[in-house]
């Protein structure tokens, strides 16, 4: 058997590996060894590769792992669950800056290359540049080093479109000159798919700015793809063509939860949409109450529902909840969770806190299975969460998130919302849920307030 179909059917093993690994992704049960799986497919492909290859120099390959490896680990280990989205936008621009790097590497080592090698090296380098650059500053506006809000100004998109002329200018020309590494049209290729990059993050805010991370995951994979069609590399495409998809697939599934199209969040800016926002003024008093009165409303409920978002991320408050949860079903009370698909800061961020905390799975409800019959709950426990909660989207027409779905906790008999202000939730605007007559905020950090319930209990 030959070297070469040893090395292709390591890699088919490697691609089935990926695809199990997604498809276990799919579900909280199964997610952690999904990950696991998909990582020894990751293993394969990367070993193999390196036996495969004329490797010049192992010296600078060790290097590069005992560096990248420690600082990845580091990294990894050190960054907070509230922090996981800005971790992806590194990850996404790294891996976009690294196909740039491998297409532009591949031209020093190509003479005659073929018109289509040309054109997917050019490829690997506009598309992994745009989202280096697109993810720097997806980076930068998470974790707040540059303002979070949508920049916008006047003649923007005319800017952006003659930029992509000038970028599909430049690559004509380079591909038409046989592409030697250092042209100057690829030197221009490069420089203004940087530029792109940025003009294309730029203008979104606030609360999409997640959905423009999970965008610019698929844009990775697709410089990847762009990058193993250039060398040449099975798993390179095959690995890139995945996360291209499943990249674009995670978007559609975000912006649908949003109730917002793919162009809308790109081209509208969110924030500059929301401050020139048409809704009513919500008027009335939120009415405050304190630990020991939420104990005796929760000591005499049958059925409560408990409603996660943010807040519960940042207070670390899931062990507590589910101490809350164990004390009430002890009661004789019947608890579900209900999750809203954009609860948290990414997909499924509720999920994993809860699995955390071995929250079982059975009572993890979704918004279409809870809304239906919100009226039977006694009490709908609010943690944290805010925009996924307001009944705004669907009664105020002119808010920003008019037509988003949520889960409707204002039908409850009551409704208890832990947070520690009247501030607003990632997208910045008010919300009537706090002024209802069924209505009581418990003001405080989630995890204090749900510790003297559960004292109260006890
Ligand atoms: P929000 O960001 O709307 O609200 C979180 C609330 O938590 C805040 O109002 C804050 O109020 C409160 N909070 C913060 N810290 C604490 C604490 N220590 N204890 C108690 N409360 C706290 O969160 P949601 O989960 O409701 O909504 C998610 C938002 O993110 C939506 O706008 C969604 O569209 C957006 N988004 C999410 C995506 C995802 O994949 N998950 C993707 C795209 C967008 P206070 O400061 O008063 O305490």
């Amino acid at each position: 058997m030959g070297i070469e179909l040893l090395v292709n059917m390591a890699y088919v093993v490697a691609a089935v590996l990926f695809i199990f690994g997604l498809k276990m992704l799919g579900s909280p049960a199964t997610a952690r060894k999904g990950n696991l799986v998909s990582a020894l497919g990751m293993f394969i492909a990367v070993i193999v590769t390196l036996l495969d290859q004329s490797i010049i120099d192992f010296k600078w390959i060790l290097v590069g792992i005992v560096v990248g490896g420690a600082i990845g680990a580091l990294v990894a280990r050190r960054v907070e669950m509230t922090g996981m989205p800005e971790m992806v936008a590194l990850f996404n621009g790294f891996g976009g800056v690294a196909s740039l790097f491998v297409g532009w590497a591949a031209l020093y080592d190509m003479h005659d290359a073929h018109t289509f090698v040309l054109i997917t090296i050019v490829l690997s380098i506009l598309i992994g540049g745009v989202t280096f650059s697109g993810s720097m500053v997806a980076w930068g506006k998470l974790s707040e080093r540059i303002s979070g809000k949508a920049m916008v100004f006047g003649g923007q998109r005319v800017f952006n479109i003659l930029l992509i002329i000038a970028i599909i200018v430049s690559a004509v020309m380079f591909t038409l000159s046989t592409g030697p590494a250092t042209s100057i049209y690829l030197y221009l290729v490069i420089g203004l798919s940087l530029l792109l990059g940025i003009m294309l993050v730029i203008p979104i805010g606030g609360a999409d700015m997640p959905v423009v991370i999970s965008l610019l995951n698929s844009y990775s994979g697709l410089a990847a793809c762009a990058a193993g069609i250039a060398i040449n590399n099975i798993i390179l495409i095959v690995a890139g063509a995945l996360v291209g998809a499943s990249g674009i697939i995670l978007t559609q599934i975000m912006c649908k939860a949003m109730n917002r199209s793919l162009s809308n969040v790109l081209f509208s800016g969110f924030s500059a949409v929301s401050a020139s926002g048409t809704a009513a003024k919500i008027e009335g008093e939120a009415k405050a109450m304190t630990a020991e009165d939420a104990y005796y409303v929760l000591e005499a409920a049958a059925s409560v529902v408990i409603v996660p978002g943010y807040g519960m991320a940042v207070a670390q408050a899931q062990h507590v909840v589910k101490e809350l949860q164990e004390l009430l079903e002890k009661n004789g009370a019947e608890v579900v969770y209900a999750i809203h698909p954009v609860a948290g800061r990414m997909p499924g961020h509720m999920n994993v806190l809860l699995a955390e905390a071995d929250v079982s799975y059975d009572l993890l409800l979704e918004m279409d299975a809870v809304n239906p019959r919100m009226e039977t709950f006694d009490v709908a426990i609010v943690i944290g969460a805010n925009d996924v909660v307001n009944p705004a989207a669907r009664e105020m027409e002119g808010s920003p998130i008019y037509g988003m779905p949520v889960i409707n906790v204002d039908m409850a008999r009551n409704v208890f919302v832990m947070k520690r202000s009247m501030a607003s939730g990632f997208a910045g605007i008010d919300n009537p849920l706090f002024f209802k007559e069924n209505t009581r905020m418990l003001f405080g950090d989630a995890k204090e307030m749900l510790g003297n319930i559960i004292k109260a209990f006890s």
